[in-house]
């Protein structure tokens, strides 16, 4: 009881690092969730990337001056609207920036290895921005599904988390699994039932996770689909991302199977 408490004392001022740096990062994440999309679609020829321009107000266009973009605080101060012109300013940004903060702190408090925080950083910063902007515009970009694949197999390269032949057979698995669903439902009816997008996160989840796990990862996210389904929407009719059930689903089995790995 004592020695527990005098690690978690030990590792306070490193939780309360980790949540300013989970802060920063998360604003950086809502920069790619709000930019990403519109340099895809304009393929190369965009007016702007994810530094240029400058922190601005969407709505009248004013540059945001250092004070206004301190992560969580500047919200806070401005009372979530333009400093310039009052229109609000969406608690989406905000809440990528707490939520981001919690999960920094809250992986430096239960993993005790610095690897571990590392790994589910990672993990954070593909799947937070792969999971809002498939919510937003049905679109899982290349940039981080590939990157994701990428790192699953380094981490199990000297056998991480599983071996990497567990890891390479699941990111096999994971893609050709999904692409038979693929193009059966395409053939029987005529048009995709799931997006490229979803194959590729698959194939990387294969890869974090290994292919023994990939039933319950697909079973867990249309589970989840099915519930994001019965919530009401705007267009009932319009169809519905499978991406962020996935990325809900793989993360958390990702934690679960971090927690029995360390403890
Ligand atoms: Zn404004």
């Amino acid at each position: 009881m004592v020695l527990t408490l005098l690690r978690h004392a030990y590792l306070l001022p490193f939780c309360l690092l980790s949540a300013v740096l989970g802060a920063i990062w998360g604003s950086f994440l809502g920069v790619i969730i709000d930019r990403l999309p519109a340099m895809i679609v304009a393929d190369g020829c965009a007016d702007k990337n994810l530094f240029y321009p400058p922190s601005h107000c969407t709505h009248c266009q004013h540059t945001l001056r250092w004070w206004q973009n301190i992560p969580l605080l500047s919200w806070l101060l401005l009372r979530g609207q333009c400093a310039h012109c009052r229109q609000p300013i969406p608690l989406l940004w905000f809440l990528l920036e707490a939520l981001s903060a919690l999960f920094f702190a809250a992986t430096v408090w239960v993993f005790p290895q610095p690897q571990a925080w590392l790994a589910l950083w990672l993990l954070w910063s593909a799947l937070l921005p792969l999971a809002v902007i498939d919510a937003r515009h049905m679109l899982l970009p290349d940039c981080l599904t590939l990157p994701l694949l990428w790192c699953g197999l380094l981490l199990n390269l000297r056998g991480g988390w599983l071996s990497l032949q567990d890891a390479v057979v699941g990111a096999a698995a994971g893609y050709v699994f999904l692409w038979l669903l693929y193009w059966g439902y395409r053939l029987l009816r005529g048009r995709e039932g799931i997006g490229q997008g979803d194959l590729k996160l698959v194939a990387a989840f294969g890869a974090w996770l290994g292919w023994q796990v990939l039933p319950q990862l697909l079973l867990f996210a249309a589970f989840l689909a099915i519930l994001l389904f019965l919530l009401p929407r705007r267009d009932a009719a319009a169809a519905q991302p499978f991406g962020p059930s996935l990325c809900i689903a793989g993360g958390g089995i990702f934690i679960l199977h971090s927690l029995l790995f360390i403890f």
